[in-house]
C-alpha cells in the first residue's frame, strides 16, 4: 500500500477559559479542497483539520504528521509557536509551515531566525503556497537546506545552505474564485457542525477597495475584489441550513459572513434574501455578523432591512475617526456625517440601529480630536459607539518601519482576553500590541482616555444608564462632557466611587509589557495551581460587573451629584433644582432596570412594581429616546419581571458559561447576550404594551475589540 502524506492543519482557538464560540475553519477548509482537486494523486493524501489545541497535540503525539501547518493570527501566534517547537521534538522530520496575514512582509531574514522550528510561511494567496508546498514535498524536492537555489510562489524560507531568505511570486491571485472548490459543498468541513461551539462561515468575496494602514485587508495585493459565484455562495447557504434542519444537535445558529464589505456588490441583495429566506423556512441562522460596505448608502440599508431580525448591532458605520488629518494619516476615507445624517432618518424608518467604531491611537489624532469625534457620533445618537485602542497588527502598512517612524509611534503589550491555557503542558500566552503613543498623543493622554472609553461603554453601549445620557442629552449636555465631569469628581472623590475609580486607573496603567517575552514570563507562571494569565479580564466588562453587582447605589448618588456640576455649567441654578426630582427618577429606573443574575443563579429573582415620573420604556422603544420626554410623563407604574424567552436565553449562557465567579459569568453574558437580555421586561400598569426583547444572541460584535 502507498504510504500516504499526512498533513495537519490547524486554525487555532484558545478554548482553555472560553467555550467559544469560536468559527469554522473555513481558511483550512480552503487548503484542503484545493489539494485534494489539483494534486496529481489525492489518493495519496490525508489531510486532517483542527481547530483545539488538544486535539492536534494528541494527535502529533499519537501519530506524528508528515506536514504540520497553522494558521497565524494576532490571537494564537504564541500558541502556534508552541506547536511548532513540540512537533519538531517529538518528530524532527515534520515539516513544519505557517500562513495567514499575521506575517510582516520585511526582515524576513531575522523573522526565520527567531524561529528555528518554522520551515516555511506560506505568505498571500494560500491555496497556491499550500499546493506548491505539497507538490515539492511529494517529489522529494521540499528542501530548506539545499544548495540549490529553489523558490516557490506564495512561499517563503529561510534556505540555511545559501543563508538568504527565498521568496517566490507573492503577488497573484485569482481572478475567479470558482477554481477553489467549496470546502462547505464537498463535505470537508462536515465535521465541525457538530460543535455548537462552532460557527458557520461563508465568504463571498475576497479583497477590499480601501487602503486602511491598520489593517491587513489594506495591502494592495488585495485591491481588487474577487467573487465567489452568486450560485454557489447561494447553495453554501442553503447547504447549512439543510444541515441544521437534519441535525439532532443542533449546532450555532450563529452565521459568521467574512467578507470585508457586506452590501457593496448589488448582488448582496440576493445573497441577503437567501439568508432571509432560510432564516424564515429553516431557522437558521438566527443571527449573523457581516462587516458592512464602509459607505453605507441606500443599498447597504435595503440588505440590512432584509436581515433586520437577525441583526442585533443594526447598521455599522465604521467611522473610526473623525478627524480629517488622522483619516489621511490612515488612508481611510468616511461617508460625511452630513451625509450619514441623511440616510439616518432612513436607517430610523426600517427600525434599525446603528453601530459605529472610533479607534483611539490612531497616528495623528490628539487627544481633543478623540473627544470631539465621541461627541459627534453621540450627537448623531449612533445606538452603539464602540471604542477600542489602535492595535499594530501584523501584515498592514502601519506595522512597518517607515510608516512607525514618520508617526513616532510606540507601542506596548498587553494579554489578550482568554488568549491563554495549558495544553497537554504547554503553556500559551497571547499578547497584543497597542499603540500607547504617536507624534501627536502622549502615552498620558491615551491611558486618560481609557475611563472615558469605559464609561461610554457601560452608561450608553451596554445600555445600564442609557435613559439617563439621553435624558441629559436633551438638557444640552454631551454624554462625553457628562463623562469627562464625572471623571473630574471622581479622581477626587474620597468614596467608595472614587476607590472605584482608583483601582480602574490601576490597572489600566499596570497591565502593560515591554515585550511579549516579558509578558510571556510574567503570567505563565503557575500561582496557587493557576496560570497567572487567568487572572486578567477585560477593564470594560470587568468594571462593568463591579457597578452593577456592588455599586449602583454609589453609582446613583455620584450621577446625581455630577448632573449638578455639568448643568450648573450651562443653566442658573434653577434649572438643577427644577430638574432635581426627574433626574434623580430616570436614575433609579437605570439601577432598577438591571437583573442581578445571582438571583437567577439562586433562583431568587423576584418581579417588582415601581412608580415612576416618565414611562423610559417607551420612550426608549417608541423614538429611541429622542422625542421630547415630556410627551411620556403623567406617572407610571412600571411592572419589572422575566419573560420566559428571556430567562431561558439568560439560563441557557449560564449553563454555557458556568463559572464559579459570577463576576466572570456576568462577564461573559455581557458579550454573548443581547444587551436588553440583561434588563427586566417591563409592563405598565393598565396598558397591555410591554417591552419584552425578543433578540436571541448579540451579534459577535461583541467578541469585542472593546478593551
Ligand atoms: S478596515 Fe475595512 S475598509 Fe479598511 S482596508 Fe480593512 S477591510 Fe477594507
Amino acid at each position: 500500500m502507498v504510504k500516504k502524506i499526512k498533513v495537519y492543519l490547524g486554525s487555532m482557538s484558545h478554548n482553555y477559559a472560553c467555550n467559544g464560540p469560536f468559527t469554522h475553519p473555513l481558511n483550512l477548509g480552503y487548503l484542503s479542497s484545493y489539494a485534494m482537486k489539483y494534486f496529481s494523486k489525492p489518493d495519496e493524501l490525508d489531510i486532517r483539520l483542527f481547530v483545539y489545541p488538544n486535539d492536534i497535540l494528541d494527535e502529533i503525539n499519537s501519530d506524528p504528521p508528515d506536514i504540520l501547518g497553522l494558521a497565524s493570527y494576532t490571537w494564537n501566534d504564541n500558541l502556534n509557536l508552541q506547536i511548532l517547537q513540540h512537533v519538531k521534538k517529538v518528530s524532527p522530520n515534520t515539516v513544519t509551515i505557517m500562513g495567514g496575514p499575521n506575517f510582516n512582509n520585511y526582515n524576513l531574514e531575522e523573522y526565520f531566525l527567531k524561529r528555528p522550528y518554522l520551515d516555511y510561511y506560506i505568505v498571500n494567496q494560500g491555496e497556491t503556497g499550500f499546493l506548491n508546498l505539497i507538490n515539492s514535498y511529494s517529489e522529494g524536492k521540499l528542501d530548506k537546506n539545499s544548495k540549490e537555489e529553489i523558490s516557490m510562489d506564495n512561499v517563503a524560507f529561510y534556505n540555511t545552505f545559501n543563508k538568504k531568505v527565498c521568496i517566490g511570486d507573492i503577488s497573484k491571485r485569482y481572478k475567479e474564485l470558482d477554481v477553489i472548490p467549496s470546502p462547505i459543498l464537498d463535505g470537508t468541513l462536515d465535521k465541525f457542525f457538530k460543535d455548537k461551539n462552532l460557527i458557520p462561515i461563508i465568504e463571498t468575496m475576497r479583497g477590499c477597495p480601501y487602503t486602511c494602514t491598520y489593517c491587513a485587508w489594506g495591502d494592495d495585493w488585495l485591491r481588487a475584489s474577487n467573487r465567489f459565484s452568486l450560485e454557489r455562495v447561494i447553495s453554501e447557504i442553503e447547504y447549512i441550513a439543510k444541515k441544521f434542519v437534519s441535525s439532532k444537535n443542533k449546532f450555532n445558529g450563529y452565521l459568521y459572513l467574512a467578507d470585508s464589505n457586506f452590501g457593496m456588490h448589488r448582488r448582496d441583495a440576493e445573497i441577503a434574501s437567501k439568508i432571509r429566506e432560510c432564516h424564515d423556512k429553516y431557522n437558521w441562522p438566527s443571527s449573523i455578523w457581516a462587516t458592512w460596505a464602509k459607505n453605507s448608502n441606500e443599498k447597504v440599508i435595503e440588505i440590512a432591512s432584509i436581515l433586520k431580525p437577525l441583526l442585533q448591532a443594526g447598521v455599522t458605520i465604521a467611522y473610526e475617526s473623525l478627524d480629517e488629518k488622522t483619516l489621511e494619516n490612515v488612508r481611510r476615507a468616511n461617508i460625511s456625517l452630513e451625509k450619514f445624517n441623511k440616510v439616518r432618518e432612513y436607517i430610523k424608518s426600517k427600525g434599525l440601529k446603528t453601530h459605529t467604531d472610533v479607534i483611539l491611537g490612531l497616528p495623528g489624532e490628539t487627544k481633543d480630536t478623540y473627544l470631539n469625534g465621541l461627541r459627534k457620533v453621540t450627537d448623531q445618537k449612533f445606538d452603539q459607539v464602540v471604542t477600542f485602542n489602535c492595535r499594530l497588527l501584523g501584515g498592514t502598512e502601519m506595522n512597518t518601519p517607515t510608516y512607525i517612524e514618520k508617526h513616532g509611534i510606540k507601542t506596548k503589550y498587553r494579554m489578550l482576553t482568554q488568549g491563554y491555557g495549558i495544553y497537554r503542558g504547554i503553556k500559551s500566552v497571547e499578547n497584543e500590541e497597542v499603540i500607547l503613543s504617536t507624534s501627536t498623543m502622549s502615552q498620558d493622554e491615551i491611558i486618560l482616555m481609557r475611563p472615558v472609553n469605559w464609561f461610554l461603554y457601560l452608561f450608553w453601549n451596554n445600555g445600564y444608564y442609557v435613559e439617563f445620557m439621553k435624558y441629559m442629552q436633551q438638557l444640552g449636555i454631551n454624554p462625553i462632557d457628562f463623562i469627562l465631569d464625572l471623571m473630574d469628581n471622581l479622581k477626587n472623590s474620597k468614596d467608595k466611587m472614587g476607590d472605584l475609580f482608583a483601582e480602574f486607573m490601576k490597572e489600566s496603567e499596570e497591565e502593560w509589557y515591554n515585550s511579549p517575552e516579558e509578558l510571556y514570563k510574567d503570567n505563565s507562571q503557575i500561582i496557587d495551581g493557576k496560570l497567572k494569565a487567568e487572572n486578567f479580564a477585560k477593564l470594560n466588562a470587568k468594571y462593568t460587573s463591579k457597578v452593577v453587582f456592588g455599586f449602583k447605589e454609589e453609582m446613583s448618588k455620584k450621577l446625581l451629584e455630577v448632573s449638578q456640576k455639568s448643568i450648573n455649567k450651562i443653566f442658573d441654578k434653577d434649572m438643577f433644582e427644577n430638574k432635581k426630582d426627574e433626574i434623580r427618577d430616570v436614575i433609579n429606573f437605570c439601577s432598577e432596570k438591571s437583573i442581578n443574575i445571582s438571583e437567577i443563579r439562586e433562583k431568587k429573582l423576584n418581579n417588582k412594581h415601581k412608580y415612576f415620573i416618565y414611562d423610559y420604556p417607551k420612550w426608549l422603544k417608541k423614538d429611541n429616546g429622542e422625542a421630547d420626554i415630556q410627551k411620556y410623563n403623567g406617572g407610571i407604574n412600571i411592572n419589572f419581571y422575566l419573560s420566559k424567552e428571556k430567562l431561558n436565553r439568560i439560563s441557557e449562557a449560564m449553563e454555557i458559561h458556568n463559572y464559579k465567579d459570577i463576576y466572570e459569568v456576568h462577564m461573559k453574558l455581557i458579550e454573548v447576550l443581547h444587551t436588553d437580555d440583561l434588563f427586566y421586561d417591563t409592563k405598565t400598569d393598565g396598558s397591555d404594551s410591554t417591552t419584552i426583547s425578543t433578540a436571541k444572541d448579540k451579534g459577535i460584535t461583541n467578541w469585542s475589540l472593546e478593551s
